[in-house]
């Protein structure tokens, strides 16, 4: 075997690390007997009428290479039910991607040159950083409030002060559960105005607000010039395996997004393209019905925790919680080695989000009530015992 092999791999890849999501994930599987509890995948089923279109996608031999941008069928949709959510793009600025995943890396591949700042939210999902270093690009990491929601002061200093060329905005937030207000929507709005700047939206959990009125940073016309956003059907149809998802941009963006899109994958697998169509047109009863459970599994978890002694943010989106551990003086990750080793619950350090996380773990609540609840009792002798 060559030995010299890692040194030959690209620079920006030696620089990334596998998601530490993953690491806690694998290391799992050595304790017999451990509730997992780290992974953002609904264990519910695909509803029937999504499975079925697929189904007769496949006998109907609609497995061809659709257009680039994706069926218009599903186009249309998008930009409808994106309408419900006061967001306005047409089917033309609509491309399907293979799951949110390659839409986000769509999307900085056309945005950024070696060296460009690009602002990311610290605690936030781990791909950003990772896909911007693969790039080459500069992370600048932006800090949140405790209720993690943006620190506007910092993030004005950031900009006037690094002057970025884009900004990560990611409501309704992994790992944190929290979502865009409408005070903060209008400030951040302000600010975008205000500087030449483009914000990537990742609202993969869109459809997971659990308030009843969603608010975005792409809902405001005046500066859909200087927003793309980025969504998709993983969480929202319980399909994270069928890998498809959406990029919503300006015209002169898309076609640039496109170029990228049409070389790594031409378009997204045809037979899912169907299915998220189907599931858009009549399957909204199972997403709420979803959504309503995730609520039930968020307020035991919550209560649970709150009671152990926990301090902790309520989420009011996605399906993740993200408890503070401060009090334990461990860091995060000796913290979720000790609940996993001594406890048998794995859930994902802090760390694994950025330096932001340090000091807080990360709960994936789309597990069963009795795997939380068997959790929660194992989490509850493990921190009596401390
Ligand atoms: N963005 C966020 C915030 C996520 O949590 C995820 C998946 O966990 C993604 C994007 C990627 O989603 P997909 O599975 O559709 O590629």
């Amino acid at each position: 075997m060559r030995e010299n092999i890692k040194d030959i791999v690209s620079k920006n890849v030696q620089n990334i690390e596998i998601s530490g999501i993953r690491k806690f994930f694998n290391k799992v599987a050595k304790y017999p007997g451990a509730i997992s509890l780290t992974l953002g995948q609904p264990d519910f089923n695909v509803p029937e009428k999504v499975k079925k279109a697929m189904i007769d996608a496949i006998s109907e031999n609609k497995t061809t290479y659709t257009s680039n941008a994706g069926i218009v069928e599903l186009r249309k949709e998008i930009s409808k039910y994106l309408k419900t959510q006061d967001i306005n793009y047409d089917e033309d600025e609509i491309c399907i991607t293979v799951g949110g995943s390659e839409g986000l890396m769509d999307v900085f591949t056309a945005l950024i040159n070696p060296l460009d700042k690009i602002l990311i939210p610290t605690p936030a999902y781990p791909a950003y950083e990772s896909c911007v270093k693969l790039l080459g690009g500069e992370i600048v990491n932006y800090k949140l409030n405790e209720d993690f929601s943006i620190n506007f002061e910092e993030l004005e200093n950031l900009i006037s002060r690094e002057n970025p060329k884009s900004m990560i905005v990611s409501y309704p937030s992994n790992p944190t559960g929290a979502i865009l207000s409408k005070e903060d929507a209008d400030k951040l709005h302000e600010i975008i105005k205000k500087n030449e700047i483009t914000v990537i939206s990742d609202e993969m959990y869109s459809s997971l607000c659990f308030k009843d009125t969603y608010f975005s940073i792409a809902q405001f016309e005046d500066i859909k010039d200087r927003v793309i956003a980025v969504g998709g059907f993983s969480k929202m149809f319980s399909m994270t395996g069928l890998r498809i998802g959406y990029v919503c941009a300006v015209e002169e963006f898309m076609n640039s997004i496109m170029k990228v899109h049409q070389y790594n994958v031409s378009c997204a697998p045809s037979i899912v393209q169907y299915g998220a169509y189907e599931g858009l047109k009549s399957c909204m009863e199972d997403v709420e019905y979803m959504r309503n459970e995730f609520i039930k599994r968020r307020d035991y978890l919550y209560g649970r925790l709150i009671k152990i002694g926990f301090e902790a943010n309520i989420p009011m989106g996605a399906f993740y919680m993200f408890p503070s551990i401060r009090k334990f003086n461990m860091k995060s990750e000796e913290f979720c080695e000790r609940l996993l080793k001594e406890a048998g619950v794995a859930v994902v350090p802090g760390d694994a989000f950025g330096p932001g996380g340090e000091g807080y773990m990360r709960i994936s609540y789309a597990y069963s009530m009795e795997q939380l609840k068997e959790a929660s009792d194992r989490i509850e002798s493990f921190i009596r015992s401390l």
